[in-house]
């Protein structure tokens, strides 16, 4: 889903995170507009913007388990999941889980990377949501529907507060449904 169809049209929120955010041109490589959230949270206006919206969209979906992915869908996952009284979960990236883990590579645009899940952190069954910041590609977030469901949770939506439309996510996705706040500013004067 491309932010323009949200259904928050004309809610000032969106414009207040959408300024919060810090675009890097050419970081951490040449080419790369940088989406960077760390200055939203500075904000806490601006940060509890974003807990809020998701947090009305997900608290009436029976959703038992927030899947954030490492790292900066672990700024927002935990308090969208303490607010909809559900478990978060981490999907992190290799050799960091301590206990015994499924695994699941995935495509960048350069290369492979690897998500991985706790076994036992989901049951059969469960209602799940992922969370990332950005949404670029949507390698990321395939790779995360994937270890869910391969625990047998059913995913229900993937939800980032950032989306890149032209890398074409949703396509990566298999039919999830994707939600986006905000796409990309438009940064005058650059390059
Ligand atoms: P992708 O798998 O291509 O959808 O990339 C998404 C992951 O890479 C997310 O975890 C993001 O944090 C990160 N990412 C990709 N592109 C950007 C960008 N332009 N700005 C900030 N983070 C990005």
């Amino acid at each position: 889903m491309f932010a323009s169809k949200n259904g928050l049209k004309g809610d000032p929120r969106l414009e207040a995170i959408s300024e919060a955010i810090r675009v890097v041109p050419h970081f951490p490589k040449p080419g790369i507009m940088f989406q960077d959230i760390t200055t939203l949270l500075l904000d806490h206006k601006v940060f509890k913007y974003i807990v809020d919206i998701f947090v009305d969209r997900y608290k009436n979906m029976t959703i038992s388990v927030v899947a954030g992915i490492e790292a900066r869908g672990f700024m927002f996952g935990p308090s969208i999941a303490l607010a909809i009284g559900a478990k978060f979960v981490p999907l992190r990236k290799p050799g960091k889980l301590p206990g015994k883990v499924i695994y699941q590579a995935y495509e960048l645009e350069y290369g492979e990377d690897c998500l991985e899940m706790h076994i036992g952190a989901v049951q059969e069954g469960e209602k799940a949501l992922v969370i990332d910041d950005v949404v670029a590609t949507g390698g990321t977030l395939s790779a995360a529907i994937k270890l869910l469901e391969r625990m047998g949770a059913e995913v229900v939506e993937c939800a980032c507060v950032v989306g890149l439309p032209e890398l074409k996510g949703q396509s990566r996705l298999n039919g999830k449904p994707l939600y986006i706040l905000v796409e990309p500013r438009e940064i005058e004067n650059c390059c």
